[in-house]
C-alpha cells in the first residue's frame, strides 16, 4: 500500500499518546501484522539507543504508518545501553537480534539508527537475497553515499545472512568503524 514520496519534517513536536492513537492496529511491544493478507516476511527492526527520546518519538511517529503500509509482520526493538560508558552500536544490534528471536520467529532483521526515516515508503524494510543497505541516499551526505563501501545507518540482513557472518563485531566502543567492519563481513 505504499504512497511514494513522503513529507518528513521535525518542526512540530510529537508525543507517544498521539503515536498510539493514530496507530490503533499496532499492538503492545510495537508489533503489527496485516489482517487482510499474509505478510511476505517477519521482520524485527532493531534500534540501538541511548538518550535520544526526541528522535525516537519522531521515528515511531513516521515509521509505524510506513511499516503498516508495507504490510510487514514486524516488531520494533529499542535496545538501550545503560550507564555512561562509551556507546557500542554493533553490540547493541547483536543484543537486539538475540532478544527479538526469543519473542518470535523472525526471518529478517532491519538494523536502524534512531534518527533515520525514509523519504519514500517504497524503500521496503525487508530482506533480500543479499544483505542490503537501505539508507543509501541520506540528506546529511547530500543524498549520495559518502564512499562506495558505506554501510551505516539502516541495513537489512536475513537471519541466515546475519548468522553466516557471525553477527556484528562486539569490540567497537565509541563512534565509527563498526559499520565498515560489517560491510567487510
Ligand atoms: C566511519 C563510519 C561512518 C562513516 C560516515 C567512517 O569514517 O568509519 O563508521 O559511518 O565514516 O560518517
Amino acid at each position: 500500500l505504499p504512497v511514494g514520496p513522503l513529507r518528513v519534517e521535525f518542526s512540530q513536536p510529537v508525543n507517544l499518546e498521539e503515536v498510539a492513537s493514530t496507530n490503533p492496529e499496532v499492538r503492545e511491544g510495537g508489533r503489527f501484522a496485516p489482517k487482510d493478507c499474509k505478510a511476505l516476511q517477519k521482520v524485527a527492526i532493531i534500534i540501538p539507543f541511548r538518550n535520544r527520546e526526541e528522535h525516537l518519538k519522531y521515528w515511531l511517529y513516521y515509521m509505524h504508518p510506513i511499516l503498516q503500509r508495507q504490510q510487514l509482520d514486524y516488531g520494533v526493538y529499542v535496545i538501550n545501553q545503560d550507564g555512561d560508558e562509551e556507546f557500542n552500536r554493533a553490540k547493541l544490534l547483536n543484543v537486539g537480534f538475540m532478544e527479538a528471536l526469543k519473542e518470535y520467529d523472525y526471518e529478517c532483521f532491519v538494523f536502524s539508527d534512531v534518527d533515520l526515516i525514509p523519504m519514500d515508503d517504497r524503500n521496503t524494510y525487508k530482506c533480500y537475497s543479499q544483505p542490503r543497505h537501505l539508507s543509501v541516499s541520506m540528506d546529511k551526505f547530500g543524498f549520495r553515499l559518502p564512499y562506495n563501501q558505506y554501510f551505516g545507518g539502516v541495513s537489512a540482513l536475513s537471519k541466515e545472512q546475519f548468522t553466516k557472518i557471525n553477527g556484528f563485531p562486539n569490540n567497537y566502543w565509541g563512534w565509527g568503524g563498526e559499520d565498515d567492519d560489517i560491510y567487510n563481513r
